[in-house]
């Protein structure tokens, strides 16, 4: 069974936009993975085909209403879905690499996108949404959001990226930031590639990349070396 997601949006036709590129867009023609958007406005009951009203208290801007996307909802994700449930929302758990691995070993996600001032509580609590950030800003809907989310789980799907083998060095896996790049050519306006990496020496190379990248790491992100 591949990895399915289903996202529900006022702007389905967003999708599957740059997921749909080089080798995710790949990976989701060949099936290893599989991605259905569905329109939140499909599923409104009135003529107007609304899904969204003011917010009870006052404020400004509008809520999505809790009927209409939990009837979205269980159109796409009947109780006994074992994926989860996710809304994007800069309230949410903020994504790291450790929840990106945990979802791409998943059977896939259902995942809200929120517009307007949000979605209303309600259907968060009675549809166990669960709230996902990608960052300490906010978007002006949760789409690109989902976008985010997707790609970074789908590139960790077998299959998608080629060996398993190009993950394990990355930024964020072993703790730390990725040490520095090089290619050819050998001397690019006056600046020569680091000898040590041009040596052959693989034990040094490695000694290297590991020193660079906790250097890296250090003056970049302390944060990550506490953990
Ligand atoms: N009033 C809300 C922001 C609404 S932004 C608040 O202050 O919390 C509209 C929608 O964009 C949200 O419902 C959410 O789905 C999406 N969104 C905005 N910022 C986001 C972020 N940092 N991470 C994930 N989704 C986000």
């Amino acid at each position: 069974m591949s990895f399915s997601a289903d996202v529900i949006t006022l702007f389905p036709e967003l999708f599957p936009g740059p997921l749909g590129a080089s080798v995710l867009g790949r990976g989701l023609a060949e099936g290893l993975w599989s991605l259905k958007a569905t329109h939140l406005r499909d599923f409104a009951t009135d003529r107007h085909r609304t899904v969204d009203d003011t917010p009870s208290g006052g404020g400004a801007g509008m809520v999505l209403k809790p009927d209409i996307l939990a009837r979205a909802i269980d159109a796409v994700s009947p109780a006994d879905d074992p994926r989860p449930r996710l809304l994007m929302s800069p309230r949410g758990v903020p994504l790291t690499q450790r929840k990106v691995r945990e979802l791409a070993a998943g059977p896939g996600a259902v995942i809200v996108c929120g517009r307007f001032e949000g979605v209303d509580q309600r259907v968060i609590d009675a549809r166990g949404l669960e709230e996902v950030s990608i960052g300490d800003y906010v978007l002006a809907g949760g789409e690109v959001a989902a976008m985010v989310l997707l790609e970074a789980v789908v590139r960790l799907i077998p299959g998608v990226l080629g060996a398993a083998e190009s993950h394990a060095e990355e930024s964020f896996e072993g703790g730390l930031l990725e040490y520095p790049h090089y290619t050819r050519p050998h001397v690019f306006e006056g600046r020569e590639i680091p000898t040590v990496l041009v040596s052959g020496d693989h034990a040094k190379i490695e000694k290297w990349r590991r020193e660079q990248a906790e250097a890296l790491t250090r003056a970049r992100r302390p944060d990550l070396l506490e953990k």
